[in-house]
């Protein structure tokens, strides 16, 4: 904290105007520690699937060498490993992208159901491997928003990944849109019929890395990243997120759009 005199040719010489410069030390410390938090849980994250590489890599030269049994387990995992490691690269790039401040693309006029409609088929495939039918519950007319195209794609992309992934198998996911009404804009609901969330969890799910069931996570592919984009992108968009969930029926996600 410090008073600095203010003087120069706008305010006149001695203009006898104080500016006082505030630093919030502490604010700053928690932004230091966010950020070295951040590094060591990448690092930590990276190295896992890094390490388990290194180690069949070297059983495979050794012990495992004429083995072509074990090999082709190996290579199984060692591939499964890739992905994952390739998988947090594009999610840590996605957000360093996000928190660079100069970068925004300019917001487009979009129609909403359309994008959406554009998810759901790139997500048809995950959809079939996990047995889940995905229903569209639209209003008639068009359903426009002025926003960024790729990152709202990337939002209903990984809501609806989430659905699929933790919804239970054989059940369905609702992706419901409605219009806009009085003064808030148009809103968007992904809902599951999964094992659904624990309440203690809800406010912490959208923290970098943050995962509610180690075990179960771990088995569906995911980098714990997915949820601190999106918050990231709808604060972009000054839209809100709302999490529900009740345990046994599922959880839904709703995101609402903020009104002309
Ligand atoms: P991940 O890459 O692990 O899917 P996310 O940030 O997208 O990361 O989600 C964080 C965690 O929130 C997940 O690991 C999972 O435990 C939980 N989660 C997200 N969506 C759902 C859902 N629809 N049902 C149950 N749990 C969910």
């Amino acid at each position: 904290e410090r008073w600095f005199r203010v003087s120069g040719a706008q305010l006149g010489r001695d203009s006898g105007l104080y500016v006082l410069v505030f630093k919030d030390q502490s604010e700053m410390r928690r932004i230091d520690r966010m950020r070295s938090d951040f590094i060591a849980n990448a690092s930590h994250e990276l190295r896992t699937p890094l390490a388990s590489i290194a180690g069949f890599v070297e059983t495979l030269r050794g012990p495992a060498r004429n083995d072509a049994k074990a090999r082709d387990q190996f290579l199984q995992i060692m591939q499964t490993q890739t992905g994952r490691m390739a998988r947090l690269i594009d999610d840590l790039l996605s957000l360093s992208r996000l928190e660079m401040k100069s970068f925004s693309a300019p917001a487009e006029p979009l129609d909403l159901k359309a994008l959406i409609d554009g998810v759901v088929d790139a997500l048809r495939h995950l959809a079939a491997e996990n047995g889940v039918e995905i229903e569209r519950d639209y209003p008639d007319g068009p359903v426009e928003l002025r926003g960024m195209r790729d990152e709202l794609i990337q939002v209903f992309e990984n809501l609806l990944e989430n659905a699929i992934k933790y919804g239970q198998d054989g059940k369905r996911v609702v992706v419901t849109v409605e219009k806009p009404q009085g003064a808030s804009g148009p809103r968007v609901t992904v809902r599951d019929f999964g094992p659904g969330i624990p309440d203690e969890h809800i406010p912490r799910l959208t923290e970098r890395f943050y995962r509610v069931d180690v075990d179960t996570s771990r088995t569906q592919k995911g980098t714990g990243l997915g949820l601190a984009i999106v918050k990231h992108i709808l604060t972009r968009h000054d839209a809100r997120l709302t999490i529900r969930s009740t345990l046994g029926e599922g959880a839904s996600f709703t995101v609402q759009f903020p009104g002309k």
